[in-house]
């Protein structure tokens, strides 16, 4: 990680985007809990509704906490602006009603978050939407499906749980060759680690329940638009589908994200010197961690990444029967899915996560039996490493 990035966006995710509060001088930005604002008169309303004047209606079109949350985030993805969702696959189900229609096309990661290829197979199915899921990571393989009706590339990077990487500049000069609106799901690596607008991309967006909030107790996501024609067409479609985030919820966020540079610089020292320990382990199988020489797409990671993160998947010899005997012996690392929180996660995608992705599918994506996906935390390494020194050895 470049430094001089990091001191940037340390100061970034506190003031960025930041205004302060016109009416007491708050220093932490005030939570607007109102779902509707007054008008000072009835031509102020009909100026409002027209566009003709700045200021806010109603919360579910906008509100100035939920704003607040916005501008820190579009800054900090270099974005032109943003747009907070009540969950992440909000986010997601407003671009696919935005930018797909009946006899369009779709192509997608394969190795995504498996809710993320759910609604695409059960949901977007139903209203004529064809797809493709692919392995991004050649691009050969998008070139090949890509069709006249292909509108939308959604790419995941690093994905999800494969910590397989997909790149970002090499698949927009392709998506703007065939007039294809590229979007990424930014969420494993957040904006301190990864700005794919800057590399082209045309939209982004996250589940801020993750690495953005962080502290594993609110659920939302947002989107960030390249350009004012991408943010008004999303937009409208968002402010119609109804699925815009609380102002509490909103400030919640916002209050995480403060620290997101810190916990994310901790984190991801700690990943990789776990990942390191792991690979030499000699009951462990194979490790995927995007920091470490023996990963396919190092290279890749160290172009496009500002840092290698803290997600990890691993193997252990003795196949997932062993792995489920180490995961029941943990004591620190909590069993659960989700992840980017202050505390290490671990779960068994195959299982849990991704248990709804047909099987060959998901032999396909490289989403193995044996694949524990570990989500470290801001906790100390000597007893994170204690910790996985215990359970393997309960899983002999
Ligand atoms: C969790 C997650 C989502 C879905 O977000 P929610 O906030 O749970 O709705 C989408 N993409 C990725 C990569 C995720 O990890």
């Amino acid at each position: 990680m470049t430094d001089a990035k990091m001191k940037d966006l340390h100061t970034g995710v506190i003031h960025g985007g930041q205004q302060r509060d016109p009416l007491y001088g708050g220093v932490s930005v005030p939570i607007y809990q109102s779902s509707t604002f007054a008008f000072k008169s009835a031509e102020q309303g009909a100026a409002r509704f027209a566009g003709e004047e700045e200021g806010y209606i109603y919360t579910r079109l906008g509100n100035p906490t939920i704003k607040a949350l916005e501008d820190n985030i579009a800054y900090l993805e270099k974005g032109y602006g943003a747009m907070a969702t009540s969950s992440g696959m909000s986010a997601l189900s407003t671009l696919l009603m935005a930018f797909l229609e009946k006899d369009t096309h779709l192509i997608c990661t394969d190795a995504v978050y498996g809710m993320s290829r759910n609604i695409v197979e059960t949901v977007m199915a139903r209203f004529g939407v064809t797809y493709d899921f692919v392995d991004t990571s050649h691009i050969e393989n998008i070139k090949k499906t890509i069709r006249p009706e292909t509108r939308l590339l959604i790419v995941e990077t690093p994905a999800n749980p494969t910590m397989v990487l997909t790149d970002i500049e090499a698949c927009s000069r392709l998506a703007k060759e065939h007039g294809i609106t590229h979007v990424v799901d930014n969420t494993f690596a957040s904006p301190i680690l990864q700005n794919p607008l800057e590399m082209g991309a045309d939209i982004v967006y996250h589940s801020v329940t993750k690495f953005i909030n962080g502290h594993s107790d609110v659920v939302g996501g947002i989107i960030v638009a390249g350009t004012k024609e991408l943010y008004d067409r999303t937009k409208r479609v968002l402010s119609l589908m109804g699925g815009t985030m609380d102002p509490n919820q909103a400030w919640l966020v916002l209050r995480g994200a403060k620290t997101l540079a810190m916990r994310v610089e901790r984190s991801q020292e700690t990943a990789a010197r776990l990942a390191r320990y792991l690979e030499s382990h000699p009951k462990v199988a194979w490790v995927n961690y995007p920091g470490l020489e023996s990963h396919p797409q190092y290279e890749l990671a160290r172009k496009q990444m500002f840092g290698f993160g803290s997600m990890l998947c691993f193997g252990l010899k003795g196949g997932y029967e062993s792995g489920k005997k180490m995961i029941n012996a943990l004591k620190l690392c909590t069993l659960a899915v989700s992840l980017g929180g202050i505390e290490s996660l671990i779960q068994h995608p195959a299982s849990m996560t991704h248990a709804k992705v047909p099987k060959e599918a998901k032999i396909k994506a490289g989403i193995t039996d044996d694949l524990i996906r570990l989500s470290v935390g801001c906790e100390g390494f000597e007893d994170l490493k204690a910790d996985l020194e215990l359970g393997i050895k309960a899983a002999e």
